[in-house]
């Protein structure tokens, strides 16, 4: 199911091909998010044509709305969307955190209002498991509570015991399958052994924590690791630390996954830091403000000094809006409020991030990933916030 290709030899970094029911991911890979069916503003040709080889689907969005029915009456997530190339779906547990009011915390499950409408809903570790077999993901995540961060010692301890046990409840009903079609309507539209499932790594930012959650959390299993509770609005010498003391105890031949992150400089030092899959919201979610990524920070095309300037957002890009339009133009679209200033922006983003990762693949195949991170983190100049 994975296969490292190469290893780097003066970091952890690594260069792996997973294979899920809906195609093959050459990693290290970056996800675009595609929170409600949809990466923002863009198309699923135009995914292909970015060369997004998985998207993330958001499991307590599309629970919320259009709801599990309609998902299921057109045949899955994938069909739904029009989207036939691999997908990973969270387990709704980060939004039900962050979103959902009213939350409710038993060993049982959570019971949350959803932000929409207030509506009464319950996620078990198992319905959170059905629920994702039913979008049909090619990749499910276990249901975990992600604490806030700061999060005091105490709880974190507490939080992370209940969620090895909810991993383990995840794992058990992922083999041993879900309840009849005619017996539930969260029934599963496929085989759900088609579908690999990820453990999450939870632990705050105390290393015992983080230490002991991993090794617990292997010892479950998985198809793969993710890294979770990082990007919650934590300092990065934090986010970087919860990542260094969680992976040594995650095995070699599994896919590892650091959920939520982050600028391309951070993606870099995390390919070293031996991760090997991300999802970030930054790429799409800053074009939507006007900022652009490029090899030497970002851009916020808003900006008067790019009124008159007739070249591309980056010199040398191959991406559709840099092959095509020129910065003064872009930022007119968007002063103007024009969509097609944010889905140009969003296309140049997004290519952006995964050519980084193409790049990385590349240098890692090549031996020079080394060479790459030191050049692309050192010519690097503005520092993004952390998405959340
Ligand atoms: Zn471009």
């Amino acid at each position: 199911m994975f296969e490292l290709t190469a290893t780097d030899r003066n970091t952890r970094a690594r260069r792996g091909r997973l294979k899920t029911a809906h195609g093959v991911i050459e990693t290290p890979a970056f996800m675009p998010v595609g929170t409600q069916g949809s990466v923002k503003a863009v198309s699923p040709r135009e995914l292909r044509e970015l060369k997004a080889q998985i998207i993330l689907g958001n499991t307590y969005h599309l629970f919320v709305r259009p709801g599990l029915e309609v998902i299921r009456h057109f045949g899955g997530l994938h069909r739904f969307m029009n989207w036939d190339g691999p997908i990973l779906t969270d387990s709704g547990g980060y939004q039900i955190f962050s979103l959902a009011k009213l939350r409710k915390i038993t060993e049982e499950g959570v019971a949350f209002q959803n932000h929409l409408d207030g509506t009464p809903a319950f996620i078990s570790p198992e319905i959170a498991m059905e629920i994702q077999a039913a979008l049909g993901s090619d990749i499910a995540m276990v249901l975990d509570e992600c604490p806030p961060w700061p999060c005091e010692y105490d709880y974190a301890a507490r939080s992370l015991e209940m969620t090895t046990r909810w991993a383990k409840r995840c794992k058990e009903i992922s083999e041993t399958g879900f309840r009849k079609p005619e017996s539930s309507d969260l029934s599963a539209i496929r085989n759900p052994r088609s579908q690999i499932v990820f453990g999450i790594v939870q632990g705050g930012t105390f290393e015992d924590l983080r230490r002991a959650s991993a090794q617990a959390i292997a010892a479950i299993d998985f198809d793969g690791y993710a890294i979770g509770g990082v990007s919650v609005g934590e300092p990065e010498p934090e986010m970087m630390s919860a990542v260094e003391w969680s992976e040594p105890h995650l095995p070699e031949n599994k896919p590892r996954y650091a959920m939520g992150l982050g600028t391309p400089p951070q993606l870099l030092e995390l390919i070293a830091r031996g991760m090997d899959m991300f999802d970030c919201v930054l790429p799409t979610r800053l074009a939507r403000n006007g900022t652009a990524f490029t090899a030497e920070g970002t851009l916020n095309l808003k900006n008067a000094e790019f009124t008159l300037q007739t070249g591309p957002i980056e010199d040398g890009c191959e991406c559709e809006a840099c092959r095509n339009f020129a910065r003064g133009y872009i930022r007119h679209l968007i002063k103007a409020e024009e969509i097609l200033g944010l889905r140009l922006i969003t296309i140049h983003n997004l290519h952006f991030y995964l050519n980084l990762m193409a790049r990385a693949r590349r240098a890692l195949e090549n031996g020079t990933f080394s060479d790459l991170r030191t050049q692309f983190v050192s010519g690097y100049k503005t520092r993004e916030p952390l998405a959340d």
